[in-house]
């Protein structure tokens, strides 16, 4: 066989698509975050049950669609053929627990079923042509619920319209801040490492060590750093119970 221009051709053509497939399926895999949720926790709750624990949200539907297919806990397509990618938040990528139960939880709310949209006016779409939004719900900002179950982590890409850190609650997997990360890796081998070994949540009045899982889930505009266990507990700070700061 002669390898002619069109086989050459060909070959860079399949390339190419391979390349671009490669690109799409790592898109946001690098937090490589999961959850411990059972994907049965809600299968026998009913919608307006969960719905009922949430305030209306203050996001503005600009525009409806009924979703055709979930990809994922964040990932949705509506009968447009538009895939919407919910704003300001991560959920566990397929293959990786918690997968199933954030893709369940999205299922329940969305398919089949007509969702509003509020795109993020200062980021319409990502580099993969999917519409960044909050999805609504009967008056619900699902991403918000996501957050607050515990399904997802906070995902923030400035510039956005929206700031997830409002919808977190003690719930709330927030990633750890390269702060904390330092801190961690650091503790066995340097002396220096009291410098923000601990972290304070203003709003339970509790405090953890760095390393704490607890503590790592802290919300942003929770957070305190104290450079020593004295410091924290003369502000009144309570030691968790789990590490024992
Ligand atoms: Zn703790």
């Amino acid at each position: 066989m002669t390898i002619t221009k069109k086989h050459v051709f060909s070959l860079l053509i399949i390339l190419i698509i391979a390349l671009g497939t490669i690109s799409i399926a790592s898109a946001y895999t690098g937090t490589g975050f999961t959850h411990d949720i059972p994907f049965s926790k809600y299968r026998d709750v009913s919608n307006s049950k969960i719905l009922n624990k949430y305030d209306d949200t203050e996001c503005h539907v600009e525009k409806t669609g009924v979703c055709t297919n979930v990809v994922d806990g964040d990932t949705i397509y509506l009968d447009s053929g538009e895939k919407v990618r919910f704003v300001g938040v991560n959920t566990p990528e397929r293959g990786v627990e918690g997968y199933i139960a954030s893709k369940n939880f999205v299922q329940k709310f969305c398919l089949n079923k007509k969702v509003g949209l509020d795109v993020d006016d200062s980021k319409h779409n990502d580099k993969y042509g999917r519409t960044l939004a909050v999805v609504i719900v009967d008056g619900k900002n699902l991403n918000e619920m996501l957050l607050k179950e515990g399904l997802a982590e906070v995902m923030y890409i400035p510039p956005s319209e929206f700031y997830p850190y409002h919808w977190a609650n003690d719930s709330t997997h927030i990633p750890t801040s390269q702060h904390t990360y330092a801190n961690t890796h650091s503790d066995s081998s340097s002396s220096s490492s009291d410098s923000g070994s601990y972290i304070g949540n203003s709003n339970s009045g509790k405090f953890h060590k760095s390393t704490c899982k607890w503590g790592q889930k802290t919300a942003d505009h929770n957070r305190v750093y104290f450079k020593s266990r004295d410091l924290a507990v003369s502000q009144g700070y309570i030691p968790c119970k789990v590490c024992n700061p």
